[in-house]
């Protein structure tokens, strides 16, 4: 299979547009950082499209007509679009999915403590990260703190340029040598990474350091040491997402797993102008934990979202059937990111079923490991739709699996959209170093998505199986893009 490089397809015109769509990428990467702040930044850019709150619809007693755009969030960590068609509901959505949560470092429940002088937070991490690669690099705090009064409190400390940073430092290499010995998973003890945050006494008494601390926590954001009971804080990288490379053809930043596919999938929606089949861009928290949890994809939220949405919606006699046939007959881009080819780490890849950086959005037909071992195997048909909806938008994809056959594997949320029977895909972003500090994308894989929506030529197709398949899904699907990766297989 020919994978085009992407470059050099795009004309100057093209590649303008490309950097527009990259700077609004790391727009949105910079001010989304957790997966709250994400919905946060979904909401604010979907109410400028016209977007309204599906709450207040519901509390208004307002039905919804084609071309009515709504969301729903779901305690502020998880969110669902939806773009009204011309079709009846019940011949089901075209689904967009990926999820906001990256792996990170958190905050103990009671993490506050000093040792020597010097006043550190005790931390958990969160997801597949490797250890090793969070020590002695600049850490910002973000996340809510959240008191008994239920007043939430925002906090955001690192990311300024006039912020101080954190950190968690490693050992000197003078006195490493038995550490260096030690196998990467061991090299540091989940327990060593607390987060240095002081080491200025209030007094000449004890415990000062900490003292102080809580003094300022006090002074700045009215908190008391056991408001951290009922916080949720993150330690993510501090920094902005940057152009990488000497010719600026990549972007490095945090959280791109899986907020590349996350962010484009939205801008995607966000552009959509009449659609047939209702359109629906899903972005959900916990994936890299194993999706569980309220706001994680194995939790009902987005199946009673979607039983609201068709309640809502003028005309339809809400049942159980329409609401089951609305979801069976969806048609799913579920994008996560792919394992980019690496030629650093050649031999755990098998390269002609590999994702490349710069060829385009990444359809993996299974994810899993060790024999495809909790995948979700797409169909063929489905399959032979998104190829001739991609050719005739004048896409360039590409398909991969995670890795070579035995080495590792990976999965994603595309399992777990399939129990309703509907069709599903993986789908991404290939991408290099994922789940450490700093991520490596390619900002033509990104801008890709764009070019597939503006290529779209009428607003319905009819697809082999006589459902109404807008030009939209492809566009969506190469924002998606796409794959493979990660979440739970990546534990
Ligand atoms: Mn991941
Ligand atoms: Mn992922």
């Amino acid at each position: 299979m020919e994978r085009k490089n992407l470059w050099q397809t795009y004309s100057e015109a093209q590649i303008r547009e490309l950097e527009e769509v990259n700077a609004q990428y790391r727009t949105c990467l910079d001010e989304g950082k957790t997966e709250r702040e994400c919905v946060k930044k979904t909401i604010e850019l979907a109410e400028a499209e016209g977007y309204r709150n599906m709450k207040d619809l519901i509390k208004a007693g307002t039905k919804i007509h084609a071309g009515d755009k709504v969301y729903m969030d779901y305690m502020g960590k998880a969110i669902v679009l939806f773009q009204a068609g011309t079709a009846p509901v019940e011949e089901g959505m075209n689904i967009l999915g990926a999820h906001i949560d990256s792996p990170r470092i958190d905050v103990k429940q009671n993490p506050l403590y000093e040792n020597e002088g010097l006043a550190y937070l005790d931390t958990h991490y969160y997801g597949g990260v490797k250890k090793y690669q969070w020590l002695s690099i600049p850490l910002a705090l973000h996340g809510v703190i959240v008191k008994k009064n239920g007043e939430k409190v925002e906090v955001c400390v690192g990311e300024k340029e006039t912020d101080p940073v954190l950190v968690i430092n490693d050992l000197l290499p003078h006195l490493g040598a038995r550490q260096r010995e030690k196998l990467a998973k061991d090299f540091i003890d989940g327990e060593q990474m607390d987060l240095l945050i002081g080491n200025r006494p209030e007094d000449k008494e004890e415990n000062a350091v900490t003292r102080r601390i809580k003094n300022l926590l006090k002074e700045r954001y009215d908190v008391e040491e056991e408001d951290f009971l009922s916080a949720e804080l993150e330690i993510v990288p501090a920094g902005k997402a940057r152009d990488c490379g000497l010719d600026n053809s990549m972007i490095l930043a945090y959280g791109q797993d899986d907020r590349v596919c996350a962010f484009t999938s939205l801008f995607a929606i966000l552009r959509a102008e009449e659609v047939a089949r209702t359109s629906c861009c899903l972005l959900v928290d916990k994936e890299e934990i194993g999706s569980t949890g309220a706001s994680g994809m194995t939790s009902r939220f987005f199946e009673n979202a979607v039983a609201e949405y068709v309640l809502l919606n003028e005309g339809v006699e809400y049942n159980d059937i329409v609401l089951r046939r609305t979801l069976a007959n969806s048609k799913m881009l579920s994008s996560d990111v792919s394992a980019g080819f690496d030629p650093m780490y050649e031999d755990v890849y098998e390269k002609r079923n590999a994702a490349f950086l710069a060829r385009g959005p990444v359809f993996n037909k299974y994810t899993g490991s060790g024999g495809k071992s909790g995948s979700n195997d797409a169909n063929p048909e489905y399959i032979a739709q998104l190829r001739q909806i991609m050719e005739e938008a004048g896409v360039n994809f590409q398909t991969a699996e995670l890795g070579r056959v035995d080495v590792g594997g990976g999965g994603t949320i595309a399992y777990l959209m399939s129990v309703y029977g509907m069709e599903v895909i993986d789908s991404g972003v290939a991408v290099l170093g994922m789940h450490a500090p700093w991520e490596t994308t390619s900002k033509a894989d990104v801008y890709e998505a764009v070019r597939c929506y503006e290529a779209k030529t009428s607003l319905q197709k009819r697809d082999a199986m006589g459902c109404g398949i807008p030009d939209f899904i492809a566009s969506l699907f190469m924002y998606h893009v796409p794959v493979l990766c990660c979440s739970a297989g990546h534990r």
